[in-house]
């Protein structure tokens, strides 16, 4: 429906407060009371309650006794309906790919976590295809109304994909997913740009008007954000701040350009300055060994002992044995490794900041161990590269509130973005159309199933066809 429209019908209206209360549903977590969201929709309570009632009908809300009633009346949460939409989310990294299924209100459970692949696009996408199929004809796969997907690469036209490191050049994601024509939409996103997403949604850019965002992976990459939207670019590639020669380098890089800045922060930086092979997705585990064991290397120079969990204690072994991998690395080298990375992510952030003014910038994946182990080094170099008129109030740096990636159970920036892009286009007008025509015709669990499925799958998958993620 068009918002700009002057006047509207009451039909029009109801199905503009339908959605306006799906999403602060969503956006809130399924946390807030029903009076709450009332009050900060402007809706009067039994305009509310006729809205609750219809989408509690339709499968799209379902309403739980608040945990800890206020005084007075009891009172109700809104939050997602057993039976209904969910989206499919995906975060295909260069090594590993994880498979989440998510209800609105955004809180996942994990189908698949870290399956790891061969670096080839057909080896990558194939089997994470076939997942895909075996998630969409399940029970839950019904109400899947979109396909969320984070990749490690730049996306052109919401399909073709780049991952410059393992040499992938305009990859046909959709082709090699081969989902099928009655498979509900593919959003396919960059990885930084939909953790800048979900950052901007769910984390410490929540409220923030300009942010920029860095998702540190084997290199880095990142997003501006403006009221919480990425900015896209002309041909939605924006953000590639990796790919800029932010600290004076020279190297060439696998993206074409040369000195790149994501050639010094990543994954792959930690093990050139360690002295080990780096690149084509490999060596996450032996990177993480070093930020491991120059945590340890940290605690003995403090005067401490053992080795509790912490941001980037993953590997006990690594942090107490004698080798990095198969390469011998003393822990004085992986402080230094870690060190100089966190240097150039710090010069690198401010070039940024002088460029582009932000309130903030927020890090994620291996940003937040960089910030924890090496924030002093990491703010004096962000700060020595800054323009007086930014010194006086810096916008301040801050690790991702979102959790970890590549963590058992972890939902991650990456797939949270995903997710978001599903529910970006499935909470308009249209996407909530298309589930009231046909709700669970992609659904044998649909207690109120009706319709025919080659209609509403034809539905979903027509028009435009699929998106890139949220406009
Ligand atoms: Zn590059």
């Amino acid at each position: 429906m068009n918002d700009d429209a002057p006047a509207r019908t009451s039909g029009q209206l109801r199905e503009h407060n339908r959605v306006r209360l799906l999403r602060a549903v969503h956006d809130c977590g399924a946390t807030r009371t029903r009076s709450r969201l009332t009050r900060e929709l402007g809706l009067a309570r039994g305009t509310a309650s006729v809205l609750v009632a219809g989408l509690h009908e339709e499968r799209l809300l379902d309403e739980a006794p608040a945990a800890a009633p206020a005084r007075g009346r009891p009172t109700q949460v809104p939050g997602p309906h057993p039976y209904g939409p969910l989206a499919l989310a995906v975060d295909l990294r260069e090594d590993t790919w994880d498979l989440a299924l998510c209800p609105l209100g955004g809180h996942a459970t994990t189908v698949v976590a870290g399956r790891p692949h061969d670096g080839t696009p057909g080896g990558a996408l194939r089997p994470l295809g076939a997942a895909v199929r075996e998630q969409l004809a399940g029970e839950a796969g019904t109400r899947v109304v979109g396909v969320g997907m984070s990749a490690a690469g730049p996306v052109r036209g919401g399909r073709l994909l780049d991952i410059p490191h393992l040499g992938w050049r305009d990859v046909d994601v959709a082709a090699l997913l081969a989902l099928g024509p009655y498979a509900p939409p593919l959003h396919l996103g960059n990885d930084a740009r939909l953790a800048g997403l979900a950052e901007a949604r769910r984390g410490a850019l929540r409220g923030v008007g300009v942010g920029v965002h860095l998702h540190v992976a084997f290199d880095l990459g990142g997003a501006l954000l403006v009221d919480g939207r990425p900015l896209d670019g002309a041909t939605a590639t924006a953000g590639e701040f990796g790919h800029m020669r932010l600290t004076g380098g020279h190297g060439r890089c696998r993206c074409g350009a040369r000195g790149c800045w994501g050639l010094e922060v990543g994954g792959n930086a930690l093990l050139r300055h360690a002295g080990l092979e780096a690149g084509g997705g490999r060596g996450w585990d032996t990177a993480e060994r070093i930020l491991a064991r120059a945590r340890a290397e940290r605690e003995v120079r403090a005067g401490r002992t053992g080795g509790g969990a912490g941001a980037a204690g993953t590997d006990p072994s690594g942090a107490g044995g004698a080798d990095v991998g198969d390469v011998p690395l003393s822990g004085a080298a992986a402080v230094a490794a870690v060190e100089a990375t966190a240097h150039a992510l710090g010069t690198g952030i401010g070039n940024l900041v002088n460029a582009l003014d932000p309130e903030a910038v927020t890090l994620s994946g291996l940003g937040v161990p960089l910030h924890a182990l090496a924030g002093d080094t990491l703010t004096a170099a962000y700060l020595d590269g800054l323009m007086d008129v930014h010194r006086r109030a810096p916008a301040r740096v801050v690790p991702s509130a979102l959790g970890a990636d590549r963590r058992p159970g972890a939902h991650g920036g990456p797939l949270t973005g995903a997710m978001e892009a599903v529910f970006d286009a499935f909470l308009t007008p249209e996407g909530l159309a298309a589930w009231r025509t046909g709700p669970g015709t992609r659904g044998r669990t649909a207690p109120t199933a009706a319709g025919d499925a080659r209609t509403t799958a034809e539905a979903r998958t027509g028009g435009d066809g699929p998106t890139s993620g949220p406009a």
